[in-house]
């Protein structure tokens, strides 16, 4: 019995009759309740069994960026081998990161400057994407607009699913993470939204991991500023919303709860992951720690230093 086909393990012999008493015949035997989970019997060597195979059933993976893989532009020791780890186990994985900043192409390359290769496009959702997504299953309009207060990766994604990037009277105010973010704008945030314009915000985060151990601001604050000068709350897209998760899991076609969250932060992977029906792990690579952890009325299933520690297929 060597040679195991990925992800799968040998899970019983039926004795296929009548023999010598042997280790094999010793196994214990499930015959036809078995048989139906097998995804490929196999003839014994021994020719008077069957080798039966099944499905580990190991979950997929859905796992944050910054904090989890990187903090800013440093790679975290161990998530390369991570990442291999997926792949070598043929495990399906997600990367779902509230940075809207960034495309998938992006991403990608980013990951590849830092050695860490074998991934495509198709492996990441943003939070840009996220949004750009659910507005256009929210406007009937032939030609959207949007104001946005944000980066390229979020305009793209807007223009992919057919918004136009206006300053008159706009249908929404989207806004994101901006490394260019200007009082101008916020002016121009603030007026848009009292004369209408719906208030999106594509995640909620306040403060963002960075290289060498600090943070940074995040859209959350930029979002603050424009709720607190219209008095309006933003529909906000990103994690924790479970739509966000949903979309992982369509992507991935698989069901909550046969995924796993992993992410650094309790108030938006975590609660995420637990709300959309989702097993959780934290990692204490990034912005939570064990003490605040334990400060929230949730917990997550797991718990690691980092992903250096995780076998993808013993969660
Ligand atoms: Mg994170």
């Amino acid at each position: 019995m060597r040679n195991f086909p990925p992800s799968c393990h040998p899970v019983a012999l039926r004795h296929a009759g009548p023999g010598r008493r042997g280790e094999a015949e010793a196994r214990p035997c499930y015959a036809v309740a078995v048989a139906a989970a097998c995804r490929s019997p196999r003839p014994c060597p021994r020719s008077r069994h069957q080798v039966f195979w099944i499905h580990r059933m190991s979950k997929s993976i859905i796992s944050d960026m910054d904090g989890v893989i990187y903090r800013g532009k440093q790679l975290i020791p161990g998530a390369r081998e991570f990442i291999q780890r997926l792949i070598d186990t043929q495990t399906p994985f997600l990367f779902l990161t509230n940075n809207a900043e960034q495309t998938p192409l992006d991403l990608r390359l980013k990951l590849e400057g830092l050695g860490i290769s074998g991934l495509t496009e198709d492996n990441f959702i943003t939070s840009a994407m996220a949004t750009a997504m659910f507005l256009k299953s929210q406007t009937r309009k032939a030609m959207p607009t949007a104001y946005v207060v944000g980066g390229a990766g979020l305009i793209n994604e807007l223009y992919n699913v057919g918004f136009s990037i206006s300053e008159s009277h706009p249908d929404y105010v989207v806004v994101a993470k901006s490394q260019t973010f200007s009082f101008e704008q916020i002016k121009k945030a603030v007026r848009f939204i009292d004369q209408g314009a719906k208030f999106i915000g594509t995640n909620p985060d306040m403060i963002d991991p960075i290289e060498g151990g600090g943070y940074e601001p995040a859209a959350g604050t930029l979002l603050a500023a424009i709720e607190a000068a219209t008095g309006r709350k933003p529909y906000i897209v990103g994690k924790p919303n479970s739509l966000m998760m949903m979309l992982a899991t369509r992507k991935l076609g698989v069901h909550p709860e046969e995924a796993v969250m992993i992410g650094d932060r309790m108030d938006t992977d975590i609660v995420g992951g637990l709300e959309a029906g989702m097993s959780t792990a934290l990692v204490l690579s990034g912005v939570s720690s064990r003490a605040s952890m334990e400060q929230f009325p949730y917990q997550p299933d797991y718990v690691f230093d980092s992903v250096a520690d995780i076998d993808p297929q013993a969660l």
